[in-house]
Formats: structure tokens, sequence, C-alpha cells
């Protein structure tokens, strides 16, 4: 078997609950994999089962293809960052970075040498001989890296290790985290609830939704192709428009806002039509950033008021209301007021159709 992280039909229960069920997974070597979902969702028993910390109830583990599912969580050769730091308070800094080659038996030098190269490359130099109560959080999790990447372990486990830091700390750890382990080449699972963080870092994300996994894909491919309406909502913010339908036998499509039976693709609404005699219900999802906000003769015929503006900065949200329905759209624009009535266009192209009854999207 190759290098990296197979996970295959990994089940886990708490008494009658289901934490992680029949989850299968290949996690190449030197990927950074993110696993992304909702509290609760599973993220941190799996990850937890791959440190040895969590017994599956079925499935196996393998890493560099050795079977570790039944070793113990020192013999398996990974390092965990989690997002309380972990450190040991009545350590130094130097003591905490050089705890997991001391129970290793590293002799002191060699100890005292990794100890100062890895606090050079994490910027902590001259940190060592504190200890961690004088620390902030931002280097108190810098410590905790230290730690994780002084041995050089097989795979490195990091459970929200940002999200105790405040907003631009995050961005900065964040940028830093991804240089690093790109650069070391360790494969890398990472657990966050932060989509934005997952899309950020990861080489592929595991999207995971009531302790399965939904979708698994590079950061692009989940945003452009969501694999059904949990991950159409999940990833993106503001989130995806979703406006409830259903589509006739006849080829018509009753939905509100109205004006959308126009926009969707014709050849789309047949193939659907053409799947039951009954009427389906259909969900259309479109991206803000594809709701267009147009002079009103360049619509496709909608008309919108400007009833909230939220200006970004960078981008602007403009929340519109289209014959009662809400829809949000961003826009480069920051220039509207609020009860302005703007065109609004739509590429047919751009719209997402999802299977109302079990929320799979629709494959052309
Ligand atoms: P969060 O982001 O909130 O940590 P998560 O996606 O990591 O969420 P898990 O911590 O893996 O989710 O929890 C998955 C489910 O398993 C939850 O319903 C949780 O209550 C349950 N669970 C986790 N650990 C235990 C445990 N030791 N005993 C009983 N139930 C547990």
């Amino acid at each position: 078997m190759s290098k990296g992280v197979q996970l295959e039909g990994l089940h886990k229960n708490f008494g009658s609950a289901t934490a992680v069920s029949d989850l299968s997974l290949t996690i190449h070597d030197g990927e950074l994999f993110v696993l992304l979902g909702p509290s609760g969702c599973g993220k941190t028993t799996t990850l937890r089962m791959v440190a040895g910390l969590e017994r599956p109830t079925a499935g196996r583990i393998f890493i560099d293809g050795q079977n570790v599912t039944r070793l113990e969580p020192r013999r398996r050769d990974i390092a965990m960052v989690f997002q309380d730091y972990g450190l040991y308070p009545h350590l130094l800094v130097r003591d905490n970075i050089g705890f997991p080659l001391k129970i290793r038996k590293i002799d002191r030098a060699e100890r005292l040498r990794k100890i100062e190269e890895v606090a050079e490359r994490l910027h902590i130099a001259h940190l060592l001989d504190r200890k961690p109560s004088a620390l902030s959080g931002g280097e108190k999790q810098r410590v905790s890296l230290a730690r994780a990447l002084v041995r050089n372990p097989k795979v490195f486990l990091m459970d929200e290790p940002l999200s105790n830091l405040d907003a631009k700390l995050r961005t900065s750890m964040r940028a830093e985290i991804k240089r690093l382990v790109y650069g070391l080449g360790i494969t890398t699972i990472y657990v966050t609830h932060d989509q934005i963080e997952a899309m950020a870092l990861a080489t592929r994300i595991g999207v995971m939704d009531r302790g399965r996994m939904v979708q698994i894909g590079t950061p692009q491919e989940v945003y452009d192709r969501p694999a059904d309406k949990f991950v159409a909502q999940f990833i993106g913010s503001p989130p995806m428009n979703l406006f409830n339908g259903e589509i006739s036998g006849d080829e018509r499509i009753d939905i509100k806002p109205e004006f959308l039976a126009k926009v969707v693709a014709k050849d789309r609404v047949r193939t659907i039509a053409a799947l039951s005699n009954e009427r389906v219900p259909v969900v259309l999802g479109i991206r803000p950033e594809d709701v267009h906000i147009v002079g009103r003769t360049d619509s496709n015929g909608a008309i919108g008021k400007v009833e909230l503006v939220e200006p970004l900065g960078q981008d602007t949200n403009v929340y519109l209301s289209v014959n009662g329905v809400e829809l949000v759209a961003v826009t480069k624009r920051g220039d509207f007021t609020v009860g302005e009535v703007v065109g609004i266009r739509i590429d047919p192209e751009s719209i997402h159709l999802i299977d109302g009854d079990s929320g799979k999207i629709f494959t052309r």
C-alpha cells in the first residue's frame, strides 16, 4: 500500500449514537487534507481515531501502508496540535518543545540542537526560557506547533489550531502553517468548521455532515461543483441563495421569484421533467457573486429593491427583495442606497439545480 493515510470503512459509535459512519478516505503523502463540517459532524472523532485516542467501532486505519488500527498512539509516529495548545504549564518553552524527544530518549545535545532549529523556524527562539503563562495566545500556538514539528512525524494532526486566536492573527498563522506544512511535505489532517480556513489551506477538503463524508475535492471543486444542498449551503460566504420550486411534466417551472423560471436553461428543465410524470421538487442555487446588479433595461426582466447594504471594502453585499423574495448579491460596486430599484441579471450557466427530495445536485 502507498504512503499517506488510508481510512477504510471507519465507524464510531458512542453508546447508541453514531459519531462517524462508514468513512473511507485516502490522504496522499504530503497532502494537507482538511476535514470540514459543522459542530458535531464527527471531525474530531475521526482525527482522534487516526491518532489512536479513540478506538474505531469498525474499520481500519493505515499509515504509510501499515495497519495501525490497534496500535497505541505513541507508536503511530504522529504529532497533534490542539485548539487549547496542550502545553505543560510547569515546563519552560524549551522543555515543552523538547518533550517528545526526551520521551524518545534522544540525547541532550541533539535535543537542544533540534529545539533551537525548530524555534528559529517558528520565530520563537527568544521565548525558549519562558513559561507558557508568559506567552500570548499566538506564541503558545507557535510553541505547540514547534513541539509537533520537532521530531519529523509521519503525520501531522491539527484540531482547530487557530480558533483561539483573534481574526488578524488567525489569518497570518494560517498562511504560516500552510507555508510550513507544504514546505516540509508532511502528510497533514487538519480539522476546522471554518470554510474560509479550509479553502485557504487545503490541497483537498472532505466535507462531513452528521458523521458521513459528503464530498471530497479541491477547494475549487467543492465550491464550483458542490455535490449536494448541504455542501452548497455550507461553503461560501454569504451562503448560496436557494429558491424552492417545482418542475412539472410539461416542462414548466413554478418558482419564486418568478423571473428565475425564464432564466433556467430549457434543456435542463426538460431533462428533469423527463425523470417523472409527477411534479419534481427542485431547489435553484445561485452564488451571490453570480447575481449581477445591472441597469434596469439590461436585466433578465428582474427588478429588485435594495433592502440592506454591507460595504466590506473589497466587496459589497447587497440584499435585494424581488416580489417579496430576498436574495443577496456580492458586487465590487459600493454606491447603493436602501430603497433603490435595480436590475438583476443571472447567467443560466451559473445556476445549480438541486433535487428537492434528495438534496443531490442534478447532473446535466
Ligand atoms: P466540534 O467542531 O464541535 O468539535 P466535531 O465535528 O469535531 O464537532 P465530534 O467531536 O467528532 O464532532 O462529535 C461527533 C458526535 O459524537 C457528536 O454528536 C458528539 O456529541 C459525539 N461524541 C463525541 N465524543 C463523544 C464521547 N466521548 N462520548 C459520547 N459522545 C461523543
